[in-house]
């Protein structure tokens, strides 16, 4: 790697510059596989600052809302080349700042290249409809209009692929954005507003202002200035923003968090089953909000899923994600780490098994970083704590059942519903998990963490505001609809 990213201290973007904060406040951002190593330096911002970028953004607005929707796809394109030349560099970045190894890194910047070309050519697509008028001398139609200033607030765990799916639909649509990215992934945020620099956006149209999301963040969701929050993040933060979004009328769009099941048929390909359970739980250390957490098992099949599962689970290799050979990574900061140990005892106490896993790695080679065993609890009922809350890491609670009928009525037992998979041959019973499954995503023989960037993402219940990301489905968000009469 030629690329320093030790010890370097990054700033706020407002209007088209770099700048320190006013604050003198920076605060290092530790790399999870190795705390002693400082991945670089953030701002910690004030309140101002945010309000300089919100200023900055709502200026900017009035001249790249006149452009052609292929002038400014033309940006994103740019964009997407100088992301796409820079993935070894991001990647890296990403896996020494939030953990995730570098092959899963490496395709989250893929992903984000995809999804700026992808909007990219969305300024060449269509924005309205013509609706016959009653009045045959009139011409009626539609057309869609850019919100304004959006203010992005993204959480750790993808932080490259979330604040592209939000801010490159802002953009193409004629709005301009200000990008508060968690502190925990600010750097690597901030490398992927280089590539937007780099493309030569005109100044004041991606403004990216890093400190604590009480502050930063709220300033963002209360600015009057502010006509559309698009946030991803937990439920407590989230169900705040959209209060306080309503209460002053901006559109607001939340993507919080999953409960997701996996339902294992009798009649399951079972070597599939167990190989995307594995997947879906434990890559990224389990903290994908569509991560596998429960997994429901017919009792014909359980023991031999059961021990196919945990053999599996045995094998996985866990360490720094920067090395070869590594499947897992460390939970992302010690906090997340302290809430899975958490979890692991309360799951204990509750009385549900430990089948595998269960501890912190502290061993030589693991003693500087927040390493937890890939873990898999049975003797679970649905009403435990670790069947209903999301965890956010590596543990996975199996839950025996009777009939197919019983496990999707505990799939659908919990408040959340982002996404859920079943495992089976047998049509009905998939036609049955689509009719019923109360979730945004419902895969067939396919893991629970999978998305495409071409379809609508988001959750039913409590994991989503109810908008959809990605896709055409961003077009609903980023615009308002405007219906025009001409006579
Ligand atoms: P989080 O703590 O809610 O933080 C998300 C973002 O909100 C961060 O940028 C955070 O800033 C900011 N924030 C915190 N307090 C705020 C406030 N009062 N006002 C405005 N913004 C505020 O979530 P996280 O721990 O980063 O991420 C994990 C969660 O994200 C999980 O629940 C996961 O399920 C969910 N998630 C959902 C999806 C989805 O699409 N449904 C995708 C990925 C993750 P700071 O942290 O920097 O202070
Ligand atoms: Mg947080």
């Amino acid at each position: 790697m030629t690329v320093e990213i030790k010890n370097k201290t990054y700033l706020n973007f407002i209007n088209g510059e770099w700048k320190e904060s006013e604050s003198g406040d920076i605060q290092a951002s530790l790399n999870p596989a190795a705390r002693d190593e400082i991945v670089g330096y953030v701002q910690m911002s004030t309140k101002e600052e945010a309000d300089k970028a919100v200023a900055a953004a709502k200026e900017a607005q009035k001249a790249w809302r006149k452009l052609a929707g292929s002038e400014r796809g033309a940006f994103l394109y740019k964009a997407a080349d100088i992301l796409e030349k820079k993935t070894n560099e991001i990647a890296e970045c990403m896996t020494r700042e939030m953990g995730k190894t570098l092959p899963e890194a490496k395709g989250e910047t893929a992903r984000g290249v995809a999804l700026l070309r992808y909007y990219a050519g969305e300024g060449m697509r269509k924005v309205g409809d013509v609706i016959p008028s009653t009045d045959s001398q009139a011409l009626m139609f539609t057309s869609r209009v850019p919100l304004g200033v959006v203010g992005v607030i993204t959480p750790w765990n993808f932080p490259v692929a979330i604040p592209i799916w939000k801010m490159a639909p802002a953009l193409i649509y004629g709005n301009t954005v200000v990008l508060k990215p968690a502190q925990e992934a600010a750097v690597t945020a901030a490398k992927v507003i280089e590539c937007f620099e780099e493309a030569g956006l005109p100044k004041g149209v991606v403004n990216f202002v890093t400190g604590s999301g009480s502050v930063i963040g709220q300033a963002l969701t209360d600015h009057p200035d502010v006509n559309g929050i698009t946030f991803t993040g937990s439920n407590s933060v989230g169900k705040g923003i959209g209060q306080a979004a309503l209460a002053r009328g901006a559109k607001y769009q939340l993507e919080m968090g999953g409960k997701n099941p996996v339902i294992v048929a009798a009649d399951a390909d079972l070597d599939l089953a167990v190989e995307a359970t594995i997947s879906g739980a434990f890559r990224s250390t389990g903290q994908k909000c569509t991560a596998t957490s429960r997994v429901i098992v017919e009792a014909e099949v359980f023991e031999d899923f059961k021990d196919r599962l945990v053999a599996k689970t045995k094998a996985i290799t866990i360490g720094n994600g920067l090395k070869d050979g590594i499947w897992l990574g460390p939970c992302a900061s010690e906090g997340q780490m302290k809430t899975v140990l958490s979890y692991i005892e309360i799951g204990k106490q509750e009385g549900a098994r430990l089948l595998t896993g269960g501890n912190q790695l502290t061993s030589e080679g693991y003693e500087k970083g927040y390493f937890v065993e890939p873990t898999i609890f049975d003797n679970v009922t649905s009403s435990m704590k670790i069947a209903q809350e999301e965890i956010f890491g590596p543990v996975i609670a199996l839950i025996q059942v009777n009939s197919l009928e019983d496990g999707l009525s505990i799939a659908n037992d919990v408040q959340y519903g982002l996404s859920a998979s079943i495992f089976t041959r047998n049509i009905s019973s998939m036609l049955s998990f689509i009719e019923e499954m109360e979730a945004g995503l419902v895969r067939i023989n396919a893991e629970s963490a999978g998305v495409e960037l071409q379809a609508p993402f988001g959750g039913m219940k409590q994991s989503s505001s109810h908008s959809r990301e990605q896709g055409e489905a961003a077009k609903e968000f980023f615009t308002s609809i405007k219906t025009v009469f001409v006579k």
